[in-house]
């Protein structure tokens, strides 16, 4: 009789452990989707969106990545005279100035993209960008002789990054740097990290368009998807893609450019010609990292179609599409780019 009573309770002990234990799993497998809303950086609006265990975590990480992108922009902008590039911009011809690990490390990745896009991606290329965003306040363009001024500076080889002591030197006075075309990236993969340490399952981080997903999808679905928006047509969407742990980038003079007499002008220059490249509408770039994609993206855009495909073709889980200018909205793309396209 004992034994059978003893036995009746070691079942209901073990039946509330298990029950217990199933409850423990069920509620460390649910997910919230978390979105943080819009906010305003780096010139632009920025949105990251969590698969967390919980609001309160969720709220914690994105503020925390925010955070981060915020202390990004007080490193790098070249709006604010008090960052520490603009320290850089105005005393790095006089003497090396020192600069914090994440300035140092996104110099030598812009340098970098200076090497394999030959020249097409240059942050020295300052000056010029100056004098078009001048340009469009006056609404005139620079006259050859500005242009010509603008452009002597420019040159990534007159940028001397010394690894040992981590300083920065200009080789020319008057020398500029603008990091608009890979500080987004770089700070979208830092953002990304936060959220990686702080236990996210899942997440996106969107600065201006250009964006990085990585884990477990938004709201229970299968995949992270963007949908790549038609120039020609803002409503419109040309190409659905898979963003499963990937970073995509798009420059592109219908998103932003300099009117001047009704004539556009993109406001990405071509440092051979330190004018404004004209060739393409939009161009894409997939890549593993979105400071890849962001700098490739702008690079691509001064290389034109031929080289720039050529170029992206020969870089590992790469890929760009590109669309053209012309009444009919095209496209082309690297030999990789279905491998996104293609889902369930
Ligand atoms: P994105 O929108 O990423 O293509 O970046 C464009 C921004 O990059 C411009 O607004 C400039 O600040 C800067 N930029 C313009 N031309 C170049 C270039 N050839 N190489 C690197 N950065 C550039
Ligand atoms: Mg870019």
């Amino acid at each position: 009789m004992q034994e059978t009573k003893n036995r009746t309770i070691a079942y209901a002990v073990l039946t509330l452990i298990a029950m217990g234990g199933l409850l423990w799993l069920s509620t460390k497998n649910r997910a919230v989707t978390v979105d943080g809303g819009f906010r305003i950086t780096m010139g632009t609006v920025a949105r990251i969106l969590v698969v967390a265990q919980n609001q309160p975590q969720a709220d914690a990480a994105i503020d925390a990545a925010f955070d981060k992108i915020y202390d990004i922009e007080r490193l790098m902008s070249d709006y604010d005279p008090n960052s520490q590039l603009s320290l850089v911009n105005r005393e790095a011809f006089e003497h090396p100035v020192p600069v914090d690990a994440e300035l140092f490390e996104v110099l030598t990745a812009a340098k970098l993209y200076s090497c394999t896009s030959g020249g097409a991606f240059d942050v020295t290329i300052g000056p010029v960008v100056q004098l078009w965003r001048k340009a469009k306040d006056d609404n005139t363009a620079p006259t050859p002789e500005a242009i010509a001024k603008a452009k002597e500076t420019a040159g990534y080889e007159n940028l001397v990054l010394d690894a040992d002591n981590k300083t920065v030197t200009f080789k020319k006075e008057g020398m500029f740097l603008d990091l608009g075309g890979i500080a987004k990236g770089y700070a979208i993969d830092k953002a990304v990290e936060v959220l990686r340490s702080a236990g996210m399952q899942g997440a996106m981080v969107d600065i201006g368009g250009d964006l990085r997903c990585f884990g477990t999808p938004a709201n229970g679905k299968k995949h992270w998807f963007i949908g790549l928006q038609d120039p020609q047509n803002e409503e419109e969407i040309l190409l659905k893609l898979n963003m499963d742990d990937r970073a995509v980038a798009t420059s592109g003079d219908y998103r932003r450019f300099v009117m001047i007499d009704d004539e556009k002008h993109s406001h990405i220059i071509n440092p051979a010609t330190a004018d404004s490249a004209q060739d393409l509408s939009s161009v894409t770039i997939l890549a593993p990292t979105a400071m890849a994609a962001d700098a490739l993206a702008t690079a691509v855009t001064v290389m034109g179609d031929e080289k720039g495909l050529k170029l992206i073709e020969t870089i590992d889980s790469t890929e760009a599409i590109l669309i053209s200018h012309g009444d009919e909205t095209s496209f082309e793309k690297t030999s990789g780019v279905d491998k996104y396209t293609d889902y369930d």
